[in-house]
């Protein structure tokens, strides 16, 4: 259906991803990056539905979905 990536080096762990995201897709992860934040992760990654909602929320372009055809949805 959909896939999301995040770039850990950007993500500033403030959340609102996983607070729009209407699959429960993205948790907060326990690793940290180098700027000392713990990024997000996919914690369900075959719930994604490529809506792009995680991605235009995100204040630091810290993900990219891609729609099952393969082609970049959002940043
Ligand atoms: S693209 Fe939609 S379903 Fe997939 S992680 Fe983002 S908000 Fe959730
Ligand atoms: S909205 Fe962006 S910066 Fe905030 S937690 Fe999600 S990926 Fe990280």
């Amino acid at each position: 259906m959909g896939k999301v990536e995040v770039d850990a080096e950007r993500c500033k762990s403030c959340g609102l991803c996983i607070e729009v995201c209407p699959r429960q897709v993205l948790k907060i992860g326990d690793k940290t990056n180098r700027k000392g934040y713990c990024y997000v992760e996919v914690a369900k990654a075959e719930a994604c539905i490529g809506c792009a909602l995680c991605g235009v929320m995100c204040p630091d372009i810290a993900l990219t979905i891609y729609k099952d055809s393969g082609s970049e949805a959002a940043r």
